[in-house]
């Protein structure tokens, strides 16, 4: 695991107007953003590797590198 992961705030996260498509989801190298509903918020996974892609891409800030 690396020291440093993204972490996804389910508040910010506008679930781009419930589609399936997530700017972030598409940019990861790791496929460690999963979704599981329509309506569900994403979440990041233990394939984190800390790159900071989806923090960039996301659409609405709602991921942040902690
Ligand atoms: S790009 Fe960001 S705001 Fe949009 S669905 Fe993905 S995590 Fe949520
Ligand atoms: S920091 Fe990189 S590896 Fe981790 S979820 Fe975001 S894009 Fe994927």
């Amino acid at each position: 695991m690396p020291d440093i992961r993204a972490v996804i705030d389910p508040e910010k996260c506008e679930k781009c107007d419930k589609t399936l498509h997530c700017p972030a989801k598409e940019v990861c190298p790791a496929q460690a953003i999963e979704r599981e509903e329509d309506d569900e918020p994403y979440f990041v996974n233990a394939y984190c590797q800390g790159c900071g892609k989806c923090a960039v891409f996301c659409t609405n800030k709602a991921i942040r590198m902690v």
